[in-house]
This record gives structure tokens, sequence and C-alpha cells, in this order.
């Protein structure tokens, strides 16, 4: 490719240029205003896609051709625990044992095989601590 040098215009003559004569471009975004994340399976593997800038008709769209190509929707995950080890029941604060709903839990220091993190800290009628975590 050749450079031509263009003769330099102000930029109230560039302001002037009749709007058809303007090379177009579109504007471009610091943050994508939308996007659709769609997690699918083909033949065992697992395969993100990401569409930004999508309308909802486009993404149904790329979801149709992906069910005509083989894919299968992706299982959903488990929602992550907190890395903190807070519990996300203890955040709506309405975790309570069944057989002693005044006791507020209280949070364990790791999470259990089950992934509970909260335990209940009142004797049972046999004297030993009540096993209800949640
Ligand atoms: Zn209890």
């Amino acid at each position: 490719m050749r450079a031509v040098n263009l003769p330099q215009i102000t930029a109230e003559q560039a302001e002037n240029e009749p709007a058809a004569d303007r090379i177009q471009f579109p504007p471009t975004r610091a943050y994508p205003q939308n996007r659709a994340t769609i997690t699918a399976v083909y033949d065992g593997f697992h395969v993100q896609f990401e569409l930004f800038d999508t309308g909802v008709g486009k993404v149904e769209q790329f979801i149709g051709t992906l069910q005509e190509r083989g894919y299968t929707p992706a299982p959903v995950a488990a929602p992550a625990r907190q890395q903190n080890g807070t519990p996300a029941a203890a955040t709506n604060g309405h975790a309570h044992c069944p057989d002693h709903p005044d006791r507020t839990l209280k949070p364990m220091k790791f999470a259990d095989k089950a992934g509970h993190t909260l335990m209940c800290t009142a004797r049972r009628d046999d004297g030993e601590y009540c096993l209800f975590r949640a």
C-alpha cells in the first residue's frame, strides 16, 4: 500500500464535510453493553461461548445453531461457596436448628464434608452436643 499525502484541513473544514463523504467507523465502547455466556457440551467437552453486544434474537439464533450441530446444554453447576468460609445460609439469618430454634448457629472454622459451615451449640436431652449442621 502506498501512502498518499492528503492536504491538511482544519477542524472546521472537517466538521463541514458532508456526512456521506466521511468514513464511518462503529463507535468503540470501553465496556460491552451486554454479554451472553452460553455453556454447552459437545461430545463430552464443555465449551463456553461469550457473545458481546448481541441482541436476544441473535443469542437464540446462536443457540439454535448449536443445537443443530449436536451441542447439548451443560448441566447447571451448583452455586459456589464463598471463599472466606461465610456460608450463604448465614447471610439471610434464617438458618436455625429445628430442635433448638432459639439458638444462633455458630460458624464452624472449617466446612464439614457435606459443606456445612454452621453448627448448633445446644446440648440434647441426653447431654450430648446437638449434631445439627447447616
Ligand atoms: Zn440443635
